[in-house]
């Protein structure tokens, strides 16, 4: 069985990039994908549910996971932890399916070091204003926390060239499309073709 490619996904939070990854979940066909759920520290908020959005534990869960070295790749963000645990990003990558890591860039770097063959991909908002109107639409924070993100984003969109892809999320089809393709460019990688096709190509030159 080929393992499955592990893309790493990384934005400000109002760049839309949970709508992205789940319009590419709900409408790929051509490969198996999944979403990896992380743990996290942070308040449950309303329409979220415990293990679908996010595993939410306690801090001090949370410390006990880092102790029993339970994670892939951890961070604090926004004052509150948030983490990928190795073992279901393990499995189902070893079982051919593609996962998307839905984590900043400071997971992203941790990750990379640990997995060189995954590949990383950064969303951009169209405009500061646009990242601003988002965040306000989604009326889930109060202006405190609004502020506080976009001073965030600013310093987080610097890492954007420690990535090896980039999206501009203005027209939504796009971005969707945009990401489909580096999905279909990296499963046709001669990387990727030459562990799928392993024993044609000992066959074919030994
Ligand atoms: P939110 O609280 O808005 O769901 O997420 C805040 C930020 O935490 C987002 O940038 C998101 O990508 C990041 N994040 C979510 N899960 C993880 C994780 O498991 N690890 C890391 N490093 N960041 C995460």
């Amino acid at each position: 069985m080929v393992k499955g490619i592990l893309f790493i996904i990384s934005a400000p939070s109002g760049t839309g990039k949970s709508s992205l990854i789940r319009e590419i979940l709900n409408t790929n066909v051509l490969f198996k994908i999944q979403v990896s759920i992380s743990h996290t520290t942070r308040m449950i908020r309303p329409g979220e549910c415990n293990g679908k959005h996010y595993y939410f534990i306690s801090t001090s869960q949370f410390e006990a996971m880092i102790k029993e070295k339970k994670f892939l790749e951890y961070a604090q963000v926004f004052d509150n932890y948030y983490g990928t645990s190795k073992q279901s990003v393990c499995k189902n990558l070893s079982t051919g399916t593609d996962i998307f890591l839905d984590i900043d860039w400071q997971g992203a770097k941790q990750v990379r070091d640990k997995i060189p063959n995954s590949r990383s991909i950064f969303i951009l908002p169209p405009s500061k204003n646009e990242l601003y109107r988002r965040l306000c639409k989604r009326s889930q924070d109060s202006d405190f926390v609004i502020q506080k993100r976009m001073a965030q984003a600013v310093s987080e969109m610097k890492h954007y060239v420690e990535y090896d892809y980039l999206i501009i999320n203005d027209d939504f089809k796009l971005a969707v499309s945009n990401l489909n393709k580096i999905i279909q460019v990296e499963h046709l990688s001669r990387r990727y073709q030459t562990r799928k096709n392993d024993t044609l190509i000992q066959r074919l030159l030994y």
